[in-house]
């Protein structure tokens, strides 16, 4: 089988890491790819065609004999890259544009959600400046304001009093400040309680959920300062007991996928849904229609290596998903990632990283690097992770933390405090 993974990112790293050891991946073309993908795994290499250009993706799939696509982050998925392979009958592991807008308009997914009952926090879309105003004044409960189309995860404010609240709506509606995406806007109430997220593969009818895992989306330990892309992670949490996980399976991800298969816009590839545990229970924070990332780094290594990854995602994404065993291996999978200094704001790119031998079942994923000429350089925000699994979660952040030791480059950041919500839990 060759395979076209569309991304640069650590996720997309992780997952041409993980088609690599399927039996029948031939090849693996990596678009643009990053530092990792460039060398260094059996059949993978990259090509250099952007994530938006699907015309040159196509070309290059139908020209090369690819059998399978697999777009890594959102936005070509909302931007209907599903249709161009559709068209040319290559199998694409992703939703259609039309199912995409599970995580292109979060107004579109809140109203889905509240014509299916699925538990959310209370919310309004708004499209008009001065209504989105005159609710704000009136609403009792706190808020958090979204800009309904994609931000890249900036798009989320919590403000601290009203004064802020007003001004977020004013930013992005009137000052155009995240441009279309802020066009409409969520206001929802503020929910409170531990975050998890559980990536759900689907073929439009069948679901298989993956360990759930926790992310850590500040920059700075003890969850403080600006949202990132997300800082480290790790799985299964213990958040959650195994019965309100079924249950969030049995309410909340089957019923969202026969929702969406009924509206019209069965949903094929990865379901990802990030849920807040409140005192209520599990109620839905938004839905993302693809790997997550830097979740994927955590949990496709807990996939077991007798389980062909390849054919789970031609299997959903040719329908024919409840035919396919998912092995998931016992233990703890956890994730740091090193961002440059700076990061969210601005931060130095071209620096060079060196790079050491990494224990046994610990993996360094690259996401914003490059190779030129045999060496690696930091290219973005998020720079590298070390994933690690064990049979504890203990070990498994120990490890990780021990491959970060492996990285070394100027400025290199990471926060110390992976997983310390599951560590800060009362013993059950
Ligand atoms: P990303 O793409 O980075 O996952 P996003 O921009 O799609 O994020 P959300 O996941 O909806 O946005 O929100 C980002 C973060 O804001 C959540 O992970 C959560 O920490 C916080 N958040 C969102 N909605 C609420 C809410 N109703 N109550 C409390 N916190 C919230």
């Amino acid at each position: 089988m060759k395979i076209l993974v569309v991304g640069s990112g650590g996720r997309e790293h992780a997952l041409a890491w993980k088609l690599s050891q399927s039996p029948n991946a031939e090849a693996i073309y990596v678009a643009p790819g990053n530092g990792g993908t460039a060398h260094g795994m059996k059949n993978v290499s990259n090509i250099n065609i952007s994530v938006g250009d699907f015309p040159a993706l196509v070309a290059f799939a139908t020209k090369n004999g690819i059998d399978l696509v697999v777009p890594g982050p959102e936005a070509p998925l909302v931007d209907g890259i599903e249709g161009y392979f559709r068209k040319v009958g290559i199998p694409c592991f992703g939703p259609s544009k039309e199912a995409a807008r599970m995580e292109g308009s979060k107004a579109f997914s809140k109203d889905f959600m509240q014509r299916h009952n699925i538990p959310t926090a209370e919310y309004r879309n708004f499209t008009v400046y001065e209504e989105a105003k005159a609710y704000l004044e009136k609403v009792a409960h706190n808020v958090v304001i979204k800009a309904s189309g994609l931000a890249a995860g900036k798009g989320v404010i919590i403000p601290t009093s009203k004064e802020e609240a007003l001004s977020a709506i004013k930013e992005m509606m009137v000052g155009k400040e995240f441009g279309a995406a802020g066009d409409e806007v969520v206001v929802e109430e503020f929910l409170e309680g531990d975050e998890l997220s559980i990536l759900t593969f689907s073929d439009g009818y069948t679901t298989v959920s993956l360990p759930p895992a926790q992310d850590h989306k500040r920059i700075f330990d003890g969850d403080q300062g600006p949202n990132t892309g997300g800082m480290g992670c790790y799985a299964p949490t213990r958040i959650a007991p195994q019965a309100v996980i079924d249950e969030i399976h049995r309410t909340i991800l089957q019923p969202t996928v026969d929702g969406m298969r009924r509206e019209g816009y069965p949903f094929k590839g990865m379901l990802f849904t990030g849920l807040m545990m409140t005192r209520s229970g599990p109620k839905v924070l938004e839905y993302n229609v693809r790997f997550g990332d830097p979740e994927t780094q955590t949990i496709l290594p807990l996939i077991s290596e007798d389980t062909d990854f390849a054919e789970v995602l031609l299997a959903a994404a040719n329908g024919y998903l409840d035919g396919v065993k998912i092995k998931i291996n016992p233990g703890f999978g956890a994730t740091v990632v090193a961002a440059a200094g700076g990061y969210p704001g601005s931060y130095a790119k071209g620096e060079e990283i060196r790079l050491e031998f990494v224990a046994e079942d610990t993996n360094i994923f690259h996401a914003g690097t490059s190779l030129k000429g045999g060496k690696v350089y930091s290219s973005g925000g998020r720079v590298i992770a070390a994933s690690a699994t064990a049979d504890t979660l203990e070990d498994a952040v120990l490890k990780a933390y021990e491959g970060m030791k492996a990285i070394n480059f100027k400025d290199m950041f990471y926060r110390k405090d992976i997983a310390h919500r599951a560590f800060n839990l009362a013993a059950p």
